[in-house]
């Protein structure tokens, strides 16, 4: 029985994961090779879509490299450790944020190769009094979306933000409020090694995938890789709270991720 054009798409892109894991175990140089950047965001969709005719599809478009990617490759952030990473955020004056935050809201969870790596946009109130990520509303409803595909952030997720201090009355982080804190990010994300990305929310969707102007509507439920790490973005859970009319493309979005990891998903 021949393979139709679905079954092709999945059998390329896995193909496409499997060569992104073996070019990850060779040395940097290699790897830095390949994309020509270092950091860059590989993109195979030009290439699944001459193999494959289009039809629809679950791995849509691949993003450009972020501006804010290219643009931090000197940083001295990008040769720390963990730790040192971890203390140099906790003086950090490079942006305005330090001077109205309590606490420096690092990240949480499990730190070595967690299934997902969970990326929001900046700590709120509590989030800001307590140190710790996710920890409000939108903290609790993150927490049982995760539960609902069989992770947690006590077993087998990190969760971290675009800026690691709150922006006042939680507006959104202004890009070079982001810039300033990409490489914190950048590292925590080659240290930490995840399985895969969620991003939630616009502003972290936009910078992970290089695409500042995009929609959040144009950018969920379709897998980017970030540094070979396959990534997928949705709604903000803020957001969900907001309006419940989104939690049905959420749940769709988060039924993908966990179709690619295997993982059960529960729920409705
Ligand atoms: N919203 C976010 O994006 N991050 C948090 O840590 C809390 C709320």
């Amino acid at each position: 029985m021949s393979m139709g054009n679905e079954e092709k798409r999945r059998a390329l892109e896995a193909a496409f994961l499997k060569t992104d894991e073996l070019l990850d175990s060779f040395s940097d140089v290699l790897r830095q090779d390949f994309s020509g950047k270092p950091h860059a965001v590989r993109d195979f969709s030009e290439t699944v879509k001459k193999l494959v005719p289009e039809e629809k599809s679950e791995v849509t478009v691949i993003g450009k490299p972020a501006t804010e990617i290219s643009k931090a490759p000197d940083d001295e952030r990008l040769h720390m450790s963990f730790d040192s990473l971890l203390s140099d955020a906790k003086k950090c004056t490079r942006c305005g944020l330090c001077s109205t935050r309590t606490n420096v809201v690092f990240g949480t969870g499990c730190k070595d190769r967690p299934t997902v790596m969970v990326i929001g946009e900046g700590p709120g109130e509590n989030e800001d009094l307590q140190g710790l990520p996710f920890v409000g509303k939108a903290g609790q409803f993150l927490d049982k979306w995760l539960a609902a595909i069989s992770l947690s952030r006590d077993r087998n997720v990190y969760i971290t933000n675009t800026v690691k201090c709150r922006p006042p009355q939680n507006r959104d982080p202004y890009p070079d409020e982001k810039q300033a804190c990409f490489a914190f990010l950048k590292q925590q994300i080659s240290i930490i090694h995840p399985q895969t990305i969620l991003c939630v929310g616009k502003p972290a969707s936009t910078l992970m995938t290089g695409q500042p102007d995009a929609s959040m509507g144009s950018l969920r439920g379709r897998f980017f890789f970030y540094d070979g790490i396959p990534m997928i973005c949705t709604y903000h859970p803020a957001a969900v709270l907001r309006d419940p009319t989104l939690k049905r493309p959420v749940w769709d979005d988060l039924k993908k991720l966990a179709r690619y990891l295997g993982l059960p998903a529960g729920g409705s």
